[in-house]
């Protein structure tokens, strides 16, 4: 089954994803498979990283502005190649094992939409898959 949803994001950040991960699981009945959570932007990604710590969030992007700075030698008229730069790096997508019903997360894991180049209206989409 496939779940679409919609979310605001802010200027840069990691959103938490999960419980909206596990509704659709929930929803799809499915106990034993895999999910693959997906963003259909060139700016923003999906990725797991820790749950615990609110401060790794913040290191996350502060990280990714060092690493991706925002160039002069940039060429692209959008003006935002260092957000398309992350977004590649971090990817576009996640695939989680299902068990129980629930998503095979460890203890500090989440499931984190990326955003790059906010604040927008962004969408994701969950495809649950059985077996
Ligand atoms: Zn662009």
């Amino acid at each position: 089954m496939l779940f679409d949803f919609t979310l605001s994001t802010p200027a840069q950040g990691l959103v938490d994803i999960t419980a909206e991960v596990q509704e659709a699981i929930k929803e799809s009945g499915v106990n034993e498979g895999y999910c693959i959570v997906f963003c259909p932007h060139t700016t923003a990604a999906i990725t797991i990283n820790e749950n615990a710590d609110p401060d790794v969030k913040t290191d996350f992007i502060a990280g990714m502005d060092r690493v991706f700075p925002d160039l002069e030698i940039f060429r692209h008229s959008e003006g935002n190649s260092d957000a398309h730069l992350k977004s590649s790096a971090v990817g576009a997508s996640e695939t989680v094992i299902i068990s129980g019903g629930k998503l095979l997360l460890g203890t500090w894991q989440d499931l984190y939409f990326c955003e790059f180049d906010g604040p927008r209206k962004r969408k994701f989409y969950v495809k649950v898959i059985g077996g």
